[in-house]
C-alpha cells in the first residue's frame, strides 16, 4: 500500500487549500461555510515519482468537548492512522493555544511530523515563522498554499519523511 500523510491543523489555517496545491489542482473542497467540509477526505498524490495517499482531515469544527480538544482528537487519529503527520498552521497568526494543544499530541508521536507555516504570500512573513520553532515539531516550512509559494520544497521534505 501506498504510504499515508495526513493534513491535521486548526479550521481556516489553509489545509484544504495546501491539499490542493500539493494535487495540482482546484477542487471544490475549500469551504469557508463552517461545518461544510467532510471529516477526512483522502486523495491520491503523486509527487517526485512516488504516489502517496493525502488525508484533509477538514471539518474539525468544535463539538461539545471544545475546539482544543476536537482538533487534539484528530491529531490522535491522524497519528495512529497516517505514516506521517502535516500539522498546517497559520503564520499571520503564529501559534495558538490550540496549535500549541496539537503539537504537544503531536510530539509523541512515533511517525515524522512535519511543520507548515502557511499563509507566508510574501517575504515580509519569512522572519515571523521562526517562532514557530517553539512548537517543538522541528523547522517550520513557509508555504503560501494559496499563491503555491515554497510548495515544492515542502512536498520534498514530505517526501523524504515518507
Ligand atoms: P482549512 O479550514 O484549514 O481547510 O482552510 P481552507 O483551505 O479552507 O482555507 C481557509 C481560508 O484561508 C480560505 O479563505 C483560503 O483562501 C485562505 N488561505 C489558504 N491558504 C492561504 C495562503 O497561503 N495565503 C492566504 N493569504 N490565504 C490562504
Ligand atoms: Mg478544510
Amino acid at each position: 500500500a501506498q504510504p499515508v500523510l495526513a493534513v491535521v491543523g486548526r479550521p481556516n489555517v489553509g489545509k484544504s487549500t495546501l491539499v490542493n496545491r500539493i494535487l495540482g489542482r482546484r477542487e471544490a473542497v475549500v469551504q469557508d461555510v463552517p461545518g461544510v467540509t467532510r471529516d477526512r477526505v483522502a486523495y491520491d498524490a503523486f509527487w517526485a515519482g512516488r504516489r502517496f495517499t493525502l488525508v484533509d482531515t477538514g471539518g474539525w469544527e468544535p463539538d461539545a468537548t471544545g475546539l482544543q480538544a476536537s482538533v487534539a482528537a484528530q491529531a490522535e487519529m491522524a497519528m495512529r492512522t497516517a505514516d506521517a503527520v502535516l500539522l498546517v498552521v497559520d503564520a499571520t497568526v503564529g501559534a495558538t493555544t490550540t496549535d500549541e494543544a496539537v503539537a504537544r499530541v503531536l510530539r509523541r508521536s512515533k511517525k515524522p511530523v512535519l511543520l507548515a507555516a502557511n499563509k507566508v504570500d510574501d517575504d515580509r512573513l519569512l522572519a515571523d515563522t521562526a517562532s514557530l520553532w517553539s512548537l517543538g515539531l522541528g523547522e517550520p516550512h513557509p508555504v503560501s498554499a494559496l499563491h503555491g509559494r515554497s510548495s515544492g520544497d515542502l512536498l520534498d521534505s514530505i517526501m523524504a519523511a515518507l
